[in-house]
C-alpha cells in the first residue's frame, strides 16, 4: 500500500474544513488542514457570521440609545455620539479571538496547518507554497466566493463599491448605501449601516426580499425593514454601476418585462448577491 504523509488532508479551514480535520485527528487519524488565508476560521469567522453579528449586535445598542427609545424604560441618556473607529476595534478583537482559537485547537489535536493556496498535483498531492504533501483522503471544504455581476466591478479598497466582506470595514457611515439583493447578508448589514445612520436602498431583482425563504416570513420580515426605513426595490435588475467620484449610480430596469431604466445614486454600493464555489481554484484533479 502506498505511503502517505497523512491519513486525511483537508483544504479549507472555514467551519466546514476546521471542523472536520479536528474530528479526524480527533478519531486518531494523522491530518493537516490547507488555508490560504493569513487566519483560521474561513469566511465565517473572519469575513462572515462572526464580524456582522458583533456590527449588528453593537449597532443595535447604539440605535437604542440613539433614537430614545430606552427613555420609555426609564433609561435617560445624555448626547450619544458614534465612536465607529473603536466599534470597529471591538469588532476585529471579536475576530482575532475567534479565529486564534482554531489556531488552538488545531495545536492542541494535532491539526497540521499548512500555509497556503493549495492545488492538485494528482487524486493525492497537493501542492502548498512550493512543498508538496500527500494523503490518503482529500477533503474539498473551500466554500464560495461573490459571483460576479455584469456590470458591476467591486473594489473593497476604494471603499465605493464594495462586496461584503468592504461593507464589514466603511470607515465612516455612508449617507445613502444601496444594497443589490435582498438575501440575508445584504438585509443584515443594511440594518447595521441603517442603524448607524445610513439611507439604505435594497435593489432585489425578484417580486419579494429574502429569496427562498418561507413566503409569510418574506411578507413580514419585509414589513420589519420597511419601518426601520429601508427603501425596497424588488423586480429591479441592477444593469449597470459606474462611480466617477465618490457617488455611484445604477442605472437600472425595473420588471423583466419593461424596457424602461432608471437610477440610483448612492454614497456607496454593496453587492451580496449569490457566491459560487472555489473548488475549481484547486486544479483539475479537484473536479
Ligand atoms: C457577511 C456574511 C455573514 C454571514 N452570516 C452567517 C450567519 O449568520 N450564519 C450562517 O450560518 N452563515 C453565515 N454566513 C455564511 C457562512 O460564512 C458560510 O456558510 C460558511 O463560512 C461556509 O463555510 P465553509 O467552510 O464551507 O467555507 P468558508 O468559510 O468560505 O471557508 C473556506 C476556506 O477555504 C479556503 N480556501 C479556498 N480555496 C483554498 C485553496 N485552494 N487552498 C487553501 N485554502 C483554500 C478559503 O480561504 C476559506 O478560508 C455569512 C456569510 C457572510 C459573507
Amino acid at each position: 500500500m502506498a505511503d502517505y504523509d497523512y491519513d486525511v488532508l483537508v483544504i479549507g479551514a472555514g467551519p466546514g474544513g476546521y471542523v472536520a480535520a479536528i474530528r479526524a485527528a480527533q478519531l486518531g487519524l494523522k491530518t493537516a488542514c490547507a488555508e490560504s488565508r493569513e487566519t483560521l476560521g474561513g469566511t465565517c469567522l473572519n469575513v462572515g457570521c462572526i464580524p456582522s453579528k458583533v456590527l449588528l449586535n453593537a449597532s443595535e445598542l447604539f440605535h437604542e440609545a440613539a433614537s430614545g427609545a430606552l427613555a420609555r424604560h426609564g433609561v435617560k441618556l445624555g448626547e450619544v455620539s458614534l465612536d465607529l473607529p473603536a466599534m470597529l476595534a471591538d469588532k476585529d478583537e471579536a475576530v482575532k479571538g475567534l479565529t486564534g482559537g482554531i489556531e488552538y485547537l488545531f495545536k492542541k489535536n494535532k491539526v497540521d496547518w499548512l500555509k497556503g493556496h493549495a492545488t492538485f498535483k494528482d487524486a493525492h498531492t497537493v501542492e502548498v507554497a512550493g512543498k508538496t504533501a500527500t494523503a490518503k483522503n482529500i477533503v474539498i471544504a473551500t466554500g464560495s466566493s461573490v459571483t460576479p455581476l455584469p456590470g458591476v466591478e467591486i473594489d473593497n479598497a476604494k471603499g465605493v463599491v464594495v462586496d461584503s466582506t468592504g461593507a464589514l470595514s466603511f470607515a465612516k457611515v455612508p449617507e445613502h448605501l444601496v444594497v443589490i439583493g435582498g438575501g440575508v447578508i445584504g438585509l443584515e448589514l443594511g440594518s447595521v449601516w441603517g442603524r448607524l445612520g445610513a439611507k439604505v436602498t435594497v435593489i432585489e431583482y425578484l417580486d419579494q426580499i429574502l429569496p427562498g425563504m418561507d413566503g409569510e416570513v418574506r411578507k413580514e420580515a419585509a414589513k420589519v425593514f420597511l419601518k426601520q426605513g429601508f427603501d425596497i426595490k424588488t423586480g429591479t435588475k441592477v444593469t449597470r454601476c459606474s462611480s466617477p467620484s465618490a457617488a455611484v449610480r445604477t442605472p437600472r430596469s425595473s420588471g423583466w418585462k419593461r424596457s424602461g431604466s432608471n437610477s440610483t445614486s448612492a454614497a456607496r454600493l454593496r453587492r451580496t448577491t449569490s457566491s459560487r464555489p472555489r473548488f475549481p481554484a484547486c486544479g483539475r484533479w479537484a473536479t
